[in-house]
């Protein structure tokens, strides 16, 4: 059922300005050229777009389904309730034999200025069409290599709009819980994935602990101990650690 969009398309268009669009058929954005329309689509072509409208989005509790470049998506003919946002973002700077590359850049373009520099390495993926951040998304590979043999470190914005870094070698997830009231978007930073991730589970319904805050209308939970729900629950499977953030 669509969502009531006035209100927010006025609140969305004083954050975002003119270049909201609104009923955007995302057939015109997938490979694949199916998919319905979007109640909002928005390409942001700088870093300060993207997290505005992250926060703006999350202010007015509408969802957000990120796009890269559509090559991975099969969208319903229903489309999407909520916002489509568009990471727009391509710049590509070298720094000696490692690149900044801002996640909407075109992977292919990326690796041809790579080519032009004689950087070799990535060129296994010559074939896979989309964006770097969508090849980092889904770790895209192929010939038995992959993005993430060649990622030194990587940045991301979470709903409030702050930013997490995370350096090679760190493990870091980011998972989804769902109760009967909502789903729950999560990052885990390495010292609390390392902690509790054998825990998580599709199979077992587990309590996670801990101090919950608000910020931005997005809720973080500070997490300090983990375990399975009685009854699904195993002696071994209690952890406690200090708090961890998980936002
Ligand atoms: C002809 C063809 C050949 C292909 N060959 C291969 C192959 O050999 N190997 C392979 O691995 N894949 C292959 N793919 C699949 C696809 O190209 C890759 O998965 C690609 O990396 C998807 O990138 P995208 O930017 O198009 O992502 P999209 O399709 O736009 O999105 C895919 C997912 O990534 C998320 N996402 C996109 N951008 C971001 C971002 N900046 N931050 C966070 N999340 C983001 C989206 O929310 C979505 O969940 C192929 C596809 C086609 C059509």
């Amino acid at each position: 059922m669509p969502i009531p969009t006035r209100s927010i398309e006025t609140r969305l268009r004083d954050a975002l300005g003119e270049a909201l669009l609104t009923q955007e058929p995302l057939r015109h954005h997938t490979t694949f050229r199916v998919g319905g329309p979007a109640d909002f689509y928005f390409a942001a072509r700088e870093p300060d777009h993207l997290v505005t409208a992250l926060r703006t989005a999350t202010e007015l509790r509408l969802p957000v389904f990120l796009l890269g470049g559509g090559s991975n998506l099969l969208v319903s003919d229903e489309g999407f309730r909520g916002l489509v946002l568009r990471n727009a973002c391509e710049a590509i700077e070298f720094d000696g034999t490692a690149a900044h590359v801002q996640c909407g850049a075109d992977f292919l373009e990326f690796i041809y200025q790579c080519r032009d520099r004689q950087l070799s390495g990535l060129e296994f993926a010559a074939g896979i069409p989309g964006s770097v951040g969508g090849a980092l998304y889904g770790n895209a590979g192929c010939y038995g290599d992959d993005i993430g043999h060649y990622t030194l470190e990587c940045t991301h914005v979470d709903l409030t709009g702050k930013l997490v870094e995370t350096k090679k070698g760190e493990p870091m997830e980011f998972l989804s819980f769902e109760d009967t009231t909502d789903i729950y978007e999560t990052t885990f930073f390495p010292r609390a994935y390392a902690r509790f991730c054998r825990l998580f589970t599709n199979t077992r319904p587990f309590l996670l602990v801990g101090k919950v805050e608000e910020d931005y209308s997005a809720l973080t939970l500070t997490v300090e101990e983990a375990r399975y729900l009685a009854g699904s629950e195993s002696p071994s499977s209690v952890q406690r650690a200090p708090p961890e953030a998980m936002s």
